[in-house]
């Protein structure tokens, strides 16, 4: 199993050239658009903000430059992205909307309004928003073969999601066995981990060793003792094994954080590959919170949650954690959901 977790190629805050060939001397051109000089120095604040990853700031400048230039559609384009990085999805769909309305043929728009309407759990309209994408994106591009994984992957969800019952309030294992269970002997706990040593990749930190050490302790507590785990100097004989890669052409989706892949029998899983990218898609660093829910979400695969959650805030919702500034942190339905998934296993053994 896999994460489809997609990334936002944000093609950064446009920068505002002086126009003092317009009539009035305080008017300033913006990709297309001609805004007053006091709109552009609210553009130029919100850039600066983002640049530091201040976003709640540069949310407040680009709200102040759009409240000056309405009609502007690279305003609200910033502003939505800006959005998007404080995890305000709702409106960072009205503001790609804006501009969809004036123009609808940037593929830079459409490119935040997916995984936005991702995050809300509106697939039909994320494989929407990906598949305008894919039409206005150069032949033969990356980000072309990115958008087009991404409808492909939406489309599998969106299908598996449909032959479900309806949702449990209290978990989600129905989510996440959808083609079986497939989880670890009980004789196997506690699980032997291998991690390997990722400092010679770009993009890598010492910090993301601790990180994904502490993604297991996490899913051992979770999981009330059901599932445990001992790290081992060696990859040989391991249970699980975790390596770093920025090489994308060896991921299942290149637009992906990371991939955990099973091998299984009728006994249970044999083994899990666990491989976690350190940089993001188009080369940006990832912040330790992403990598932290990167962590968490591929671990939950490999340890036998097969599918997503179809709530937000769970772990194992299918989503882009690569920029994420807030802690990731495993729900009650996360705790719930693994929990039931090897009380269902036993159950199964006991009954042979
Ligand atoms: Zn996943």
């Amino acid at each position: 199993m896999r994460a489809s977790i997609l990334v936002v190629f944000f093609a950064w805050l446009l920068l505002s050239t002086a126009c003092p060939g317009l009539a009035q001397e305080s008017m300033v051109k913006v990709g297309n658009s001609v805004i007053s000089e006091e709109a552009a120095k609210f553009v130029e604040r919100g850039t600066q903000l983002s640049s530091k990853q201040d976003y709640e700031g540069a949310v407040k400048a680009f709200r102040e430059a759009v409240k000056l230039a309405p009609e502007a559609p690279e305003l609200h384009v910033n502003l939505a992205s800006v959005l998007y990085r404080t995890g305000k999805f709702a409106e960072t769909v009205s503001e790609c909307n804006k501009a969809i309305n004036v123009n609808p043929k940037d593929p830079f728009v459409w490119s935040i309004a997916g995984p936005a309407y991702q995050m809300l759990g509106q697939l039909e309209q994320a494989i929407g928003a990906y598949k305008r994408c894919v039409e206005l994106s150069p032949p033969q591009s990356a980000d072309r073969k990115r958008y087009l994984e991404a409808v492909h992957g939406m489309e599998s969800e969106l299908k598996s999601r449909q032959s479900l019952p309806p949702g449990n309030p209290n978990n989600y294992l129905a989510e996440v066995t959808w083609d079986g269970v497939h989880c670890w002997a009980k004789d196997k706990m506690p699980l032997k981990v291998f991690l390997a040593d990722g400092k010679s990749l770009a993009g890598f930190r010492p910090e993301f060793d601790q990180v994904m050490r502490n993604s297991f302790g996490e899913w051992a507590a979770a999981s009330n003792g059901k599932v445990a785990f001992t790290f081992v100097p060696s990859k040989q004989n391991s249970d699980i094994a975790c390596t770093w890669s920025n090489d994308r052409s060896k991921f299942v989706q290149s637009g992906e954080a990371g991939q955990s892949i099973q091998t299984t029998c009728a006994d249970g899983v044999l083994h899990a590959d666990i491989v976690i990218a350190c940089k993001t898609p188009d080369g940006q660093s990832i912040t330790t919170e992403g990598m932290h829910g990167t962590c968490l979400h591929e671990i939950g695969h490999a340890i036998g949650l097969h599918g997503h959650s179809r709530q937000a805030d769970d772990i194992m919702f299918n989503s882009d954690v690569l920029f994420r500034t807030t802690t990731a942190t495993l729900t009650k339905r996360d705790a719930a959901t693994i929990q039931a998934l090897y009380e269902l296993k036993f159950l199964e053994r006991k009954q042979k």
